[in-house]
């Protein structure tokens, strides 16, 4: 396979035996070891539509590659066609717009220092490697989403690369079907070429408080630390981690953090913590501080719910996770819930809480063990779940992308998805089937 970057009108075409394939192939989730037969790096529109083509002729399976953070390694087609969208990964900001232009295979971190330069923000989420792309296409939940809804919410247009090589826009005056579609429908209709997203003056600074509760004395804190949450202010957004033993408790407040500390004052109603953290950091700092964390390399399991409410209960279950698991929540609410359901093809605005269960491991043989692990865990929680975040979803199939969206939504998503790619040649996300697949299947 050659390698012609140098010349303008070819982009770089890897194959299994070029340069720097395996380093493309490569996914965040070190489970999805699979190997394309052809890797294109897209550098422009152009690209993508030729590789879209190619595809299609060869009758090659086809991903689509941002951020590469897929829970299922979508991204990743065993011996098919990888459309690689990291070399569009540039951010361009009119401060006095308040808009960003964002490339299709932008990382967060990209945006948020681009924005950040001007004292400006989007709603971004939590690791600054992962990929816009996948991030905003299915919601996008972060710090700022209380304040200025999630990522989805804050996009007012798509450029979008059609499964027929057409390169359309959808905004809330063009394409407006698919612009519904595009904010919460996953990767679906099209390849995103370019996001252009609202930014808002939240200045650059930002405050983390957690405590620590030992697991068997967290559950009356978590109960306290439950209610301050559902009526905190919106520059508040309440997070809880268990995991070794521990219960961490807080919130992250995104704004001036003195108002921050005068907030934290009514947190001492949890009681005494064995410690507690209160950091005052730069926005960009908290928007990283879990790359290592959470980096690559690993191999890693998911599970998510969301909840409409926290009972005592589902706070007993929460608790009682393996120590060797890490499970979370993270308060929604706020401006998240300010967006009627109908206007986006995300769902469960109402839900108070996403709840998350992951581990990682390097070693293959505890595959099994370290997957049944986060599904009991997730069974326990689920008894009270009221549905799922399309993007914490893994291996859950159909039956999960039935619990993303519900049977009005996934009717309207289908006839979208009948409308824009009818033979299903973006399949490798949380498919949204169009009728002539599942017709095809039937016969
Ligand atoms: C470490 C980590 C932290 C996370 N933190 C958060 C968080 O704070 N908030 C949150 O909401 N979610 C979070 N997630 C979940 C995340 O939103 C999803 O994993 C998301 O799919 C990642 O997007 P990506 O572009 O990195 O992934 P990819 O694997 O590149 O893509 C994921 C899916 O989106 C499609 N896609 C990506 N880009 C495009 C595009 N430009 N056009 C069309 N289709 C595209 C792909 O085909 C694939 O189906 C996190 C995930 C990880 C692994």
């Amino acid at each position: 396979m050659g390698t012609a970057a140098t010349q303008r009108d070819v982009p770089q075409v890897l194959g299994p035996a070029d340069a720097g394939y395996d380093e493309a192939r490569a996914v965040w989730n070190a489970m999805f070891d699979r190997r394309p037969r052809e890797i294109w790096r897209c550098r422009d529109v152009s690209d993508v539509a030729a590789a879209i083509h190619r595809a299609r002729a060869q009758e090659l399976e086809v991903a689509v590659r941002c951020g590469g953070h897929s829970m299922a390694g979508h991204s990743v087609p065993a011996d098919g066609l990888m459309i690689d969208l990291t070399p569009m990964g540039d951010v361009r900001v009119d401060p006095q717009r308040r808009r960003a232009w964002v490339q299709g295979g932008a990382l967060l971190g990209a945006l948020d220092v681009a924005s950040q330069a001007h004292g400006l923000a989007t709603t971004a989420g939590n690791v600054s490697h992962t990929g816009v792309g996948g991030l905003t296409l299915g919601g996008g939940m972060g710090w700022l989403a209380r304040q200025h809804g999630l990522s989805c919410d804050n996009v007012v247009s798509f450029e979008v690369m059609t499964a027929d090589g057409e390169c359309v826009r959808a905004s809330s005056d063009e394409n407006a079907e698919l612009y519904w579609g595009l904010r919460g429908g996953g990767g679906n209709f099209g390849v995103v070429t370019e996001f252009e997203f609202v930014l808002h003056p939240t200045g650059t600074r930002a405050l983390s408080v957690e405590l620590d509760f030992p697991v068997p004395d967290a559950a009356p804190a978590m109960s306290a630390w439950r209610d301050l949450a559902v009526t905190a202010p919106r520059a508040a957004t309440y997070a809880a981690t268990v995991t070794g033993g521990v219960a961490t408790l807080g919130f992250v407040w995104v704004g001036d953090p003195a108002a921050g500390r005068e907030h934290a004052v009514a947190i001492s109603a949890l009681g005494r913590p064995a410690t507690e953290r209160i950091l005052e950091l730069s926005y960009l700092d908290l928007q990283s501080r879990e790359d290592t964390t959470r980096g690559h390399s690993f191999r890693t399991y998911v599970k998510g719910h969301y909840l409409g409410q926290l009972s005592d209960a589902a706070i007993e279950a929460f608790l009682a996770h393996d120590s060797r698991v890490s499970a979370s929540l993270q308060a929604y609410g706020g401006a998240i819930a300010d967006v009627p359901d109908e206007a986006t093809a995300f769902s469960h605005r109402t839900t108070a809480f996403e709840y998350v269960d992951a581990t990682r491991w390097t070693d293959p043989a505890e595959d099994e063990e370290c997957k049944a692990l986060v599904r009991e865990g997730a069974a326990r929680v689920g008894a009270f779940a009221s549905g799922v975040y399309v993007n914490t979803l893994s291996d859950d199939g159909v039956n999960g992308v039935h619990r993303a969206y519900p049977p009005a939504k996934l009717a309207r998503l289908r006839a979208l998805k009948d409308q824009y790619d009818p033979d299903n040649i973006f399949h490798l996300n949380q498919n949204v089937p169009p009728h002539r697949a599942t017709s095809a299947a039937a016969r």
